[in-house]
């Protein structure tokens, strides 16, 4: 038996159901319990929300949520050859874990969450992006969610959290950190996983906030930060010509220097761009 529950350590419960790990499906599990706590603890305090798991497998992480206090977990699988393992899970802690087995970017999870709801998953690095994206940008603000807590590849950890002036400063931290404050809580060697992956993985919090941090129209920004970072070598004044055929006196306005490059350029002056092109 476990440490933090009364189940099967991981290791028996996949040779049990036979869960040999699946490239296709990003499948890399984490089996140390104590470390699957650790990562729900940085998702706060769970005890009065819904928490929403992408990806549970055979579910280490799905016990550290339920063990950690969360009030309800809800899982979606796309592995079939999983649900079995999850439904031990459900069984110890009763009326806590609804599982849905289905594609993460198909099944609308909205109906079958009660507010306030927080994202906890270690996902798979093939849908991990397109899913932050989808979460981050909503047709309303603010969200369905309070809070993402994400485990990534590191190097797209450490874009989401980028600042100016670094290398990896680009769209992904001005997609979230205009609505949102984003941390790495955790990095992780690939030994933590199995099979290890080739890369380190680091996991994300990210907090939204209740309207972004400075006023913009979304697609406006979008397209500006687009433009940029598309040509992000050369000088604003010629990766944006595109967008207005006086760019040089818009940059000016919007209290930009033409000849600044895109990774120089904070939030704010992207916003206020954006406002600029706007009128
Ligand atoms: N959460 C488990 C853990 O921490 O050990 C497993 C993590 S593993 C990196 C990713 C999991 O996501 C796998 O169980 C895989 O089957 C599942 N998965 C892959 N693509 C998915 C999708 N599109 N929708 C839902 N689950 C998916």
């Amino acid at each position: 038996m476990s440490a933090i529950d009364g189940l099967p350590p991981l290791r028996e419960v996949i040779a049990a159901h036979g869960l040999s790990a699946k490239k296709q499906l990003g499948q890399n599990f984490l089996l140390d319990l104590n470390l699957t706590a650790k990562i729900a603890r940085q998702a706060g305090d769970l005890s009065a929300c819904d928490v929403l798991e992408v990806g549970p497998g055979p579910g280490g992480l799905t016990r550290g949520l339920l063990a950690e206090g969360a009030r309800r977990v809800l899982a979606v699988e796309k592995d079939a050859r999983c649900l079995p393992a999850l439904a031990e899970i459900g069984a110890a802690y009763p009326g806590r874990l609804e599982v849905i087995n289905g594609d993460a970017l198909e099944v609308d999870v909205l109906a079958h969450l009660t507010p306030p709801v927080r994202v906890v998953a270690n996902l798979p690095y093939n849908v991990g992006t397109e899913l932050l994206i989808r979460w981050m940008t909503p047709a309303q603000w603010p969200p369905f969610w309070e809070s993402l807590t994400l485990m990534f590849q590191r190097e797209v950890a450490e874009r989401i959290v980028a600042r100016p002036g670094s290398k990896a400063y680009g769209r992904l931290a001005l997609m979230v950190q205009w609505r949102a404050e984003a941390k790495i809580v955790m990095t992780l060697p690939p030994e933590a996983f199995t099979p290890p992956p080739k890369v380190s993985s680091a996991v994300v919090h990210i907090t939204r906030r209740d309207a972004p941090l400075y006023p913009a129209d979304e697609k406006i920004l979008a397209r500006v930060t687009a433009a940029a970072f598309n040509q992000r070598r050369k000088m604003l004044r010629a990766s944006l010509r595109g967008l207005a055929p006086d760019i040089e006196d818009r940059l000016l306005a919007a209290g930009l220097k033409p000849t600044a490059r895109a990774e120089e350029i904070p939030l704010k002056g992207f916003c206020a761009l954006a406002r600029e092109l706007a009128r």
